[in-house]
């Protein structure tokens, strides 16, 4: 087939890339293939195109692949240049319901923003960012998609040697706050107009003919972003590496890394082996939200107002206000986890009550269990405080709340050990535990024991890794 590919990035913002074609894979393995997504995008692929296009062995007809430039800060500190280092912008493809997509290759080869890496991926984390985005498509939190992942045959160097591979990416953008941070810090503010006018057409067509669209652009990024951490923290969601140039314009979650679930439950679980302040502890990840926003907010100032002052004062009023909208949205999210319908004025403070007497006890099934006491107690070391909570949720919670918790919790995530166990058997030649974990992930609310159970003691602190 061929894929009719358009490049609206390239055309309409000249000069924030440049143009590379990614490695030739000496030897592509078709590992996975969503045939899902690929229908939903209107590619009618064979597997044999998929090996051969989407490990950058060849190019598929129509490619024009680019790399993008962005900055981004790192764990607060800011590098004026990162851009893709180890990925290329293939095109975009519109759906035939009229979406535009971003399909991109990671892994796929060094770019000049290559800095000191080797521009590769492995096969393990390539899997791994398949899975845990999936699992978000399947549980409906904005992300970024997978396409496929195909080995190139090609060894890579880490630790140690490992098969190398290239992930294909489907993403309603990259546009990252990262983005828009490259060009305003290299005082170029007609690029940054020209993104902002960019994102609002791709992303946010409605506010186009707003009174003050940049504002309104501001304001659109905080409401999703928003709404995207209390849907991250509902699910015991750590990312791990929420650097500016990981947050992306669109909403969708992004750049799946260290990233990994919570099992039981503790506000300052960090899993990432360079968070060592735990910058992105799951219980920061709310204040990352507004730092990172007010990155980008700073990057829209010169828009904003021509007044530098009244600006600044537009900005520093909304960003004020992320943390109410934040609490908010996060509200929300706890209401449906807990199955409760309408609103209370005491729900709040229930779903604070409820953190507090689950300390430790497992985040997903503690949610699923509620309804069922005989199963909800063997997840508790110590029950005390739950026997006083769980009156006042079942007076609030009123009837029919056992179907609203099974259809709001999902009853099986990517488990540390399962996800751990599949890319090991990957890695050593064995899809066969991938896919079966990828199947239970993706049906995420039915009941699956094996892969429901959290981790065996004796799995020990789990520890990820960046740049992998
Ligand atoms: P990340 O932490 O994955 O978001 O990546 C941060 C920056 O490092 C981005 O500019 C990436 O493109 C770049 N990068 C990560 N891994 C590699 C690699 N193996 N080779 C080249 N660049 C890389
Ligand atoms: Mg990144």
């Amino acid at each position: 087939m061929t894929i009719a590919f358009d490049h609206s990035y390239a055309r309409d913002l000249p000069n924030t890339f440049l143009r590379v074609a990614p490695d030739p894979a000496p030897a592509p393995k078709l590992l996975v293939l969503n045939r899902k997504l690929a229908a939903d995008l209107g590619l009618d692929l064979t597997e044999a195109e998929a090996a051969l296009w989407f490990s950058g062995a060849e190019l598929p007809p129509g490619a024009d692949p680019i790399a993008q430039a962005y900055a981004g800060h790192q764990f607060g500190g800011f590098s004026p240049q990162l851009g893709d280092g180890r990925a290329h912008l293939l095109g975009e493809v519109i759906t035939p319901d009229g979406r535009r997509f971003d399909i991109q290759l990671k892994g796929s080869g060094r770019t000049p923003f290559s800095r000191g890496g080797d521009g590769k991926a492995a096969i393990g984390p390539m899997l791994r960012e398949y899975l845990i985005s999936e699992f978000m498509a399947a549980v409906g939190v904005p992300t970024t998609r997978s396409l496929a992942v195909v080995a190139t045959g090609e060894e890579i160097w880490r630790a140690t040697k490992l098969p190398g591979a290239v992930l294909a990416r489907v993403a309603a953008s990259h546009l990252r706050v990262g983005t828009f941070q490259f060009f305003a810090a290299r005082g170029e503010g007609d690029k940054v107009r020209q993104l902002a006018d960019y994102a609002i057409a791709r992303h946010y067509p409605d506010l186009a003919g707003a009174d003050n669209p940049y504002l309104a652009l501001l304001d659109a990024v905080i409401a999703r972003q928003s709404r995207l951490i209390a849907d991250w923290m509902g699910l015991g969601f750590i990312h791990g590496v929420m650097n500016t140039d990981n947050m992306a314009i669109s909403g969708e979650t992004i750049d799946y890394g260290p990233c990994a679930f919570m099992e039981g439950y503790a506000p300052g679980t960090v899993f990432s082996s360079i968070d060592h302040q735990g910058r992105y502890a799951y219980a920061n990840q709310p204040l990352i939200l507004g730092w990172n926003l007010a990155r980008l907010a700073e990057t829209l100032v010169p828009l904003l107002d021509p007044s530098r002052d009244t600006a600044i004062d537009i900005a520093n009023d909304r960003l004020t206000g992320i943390a109410a909208r934040y609490r908010r949205d996060w509200l929300a999210m706890m209401r449906r986890k807990l199955g409760l319908v309408g609103e209370d004025a005491g729900d709040a403070q229930l779903a604070d009550d409820l953190l507090t007497a689950m300390a430790g006890a497992d985040w997903t099934l503690t949610f699923r269990r509620l309804a069922d006491e005989a199963m909800l107690r063997p997840l508790f070391d110590d029950f005390t405080a739950m026997e006083a909570w769980l009156p006042r949720w079942r007076t609030r919670a009123g009837d029919g709340v056992a179907q609203r918790l099974a259809a709001a919790n999902p009853a099986v995530i990517p488990r540390n050990h399962k996800v751990e166990a599949a890319l090991t058997a990957a890695t050593e030649g064995d899809m066969a535990p991938f896919h079966a974990l990828l199947a239970a992930i993706q049906t995420p609310f039915a009941e699956a024991e094996p892969f429901m159970l959290p981790a065996p003691t004796g799995f020990g602190q789990y520890v990820t890794f960046c740049g992998t």
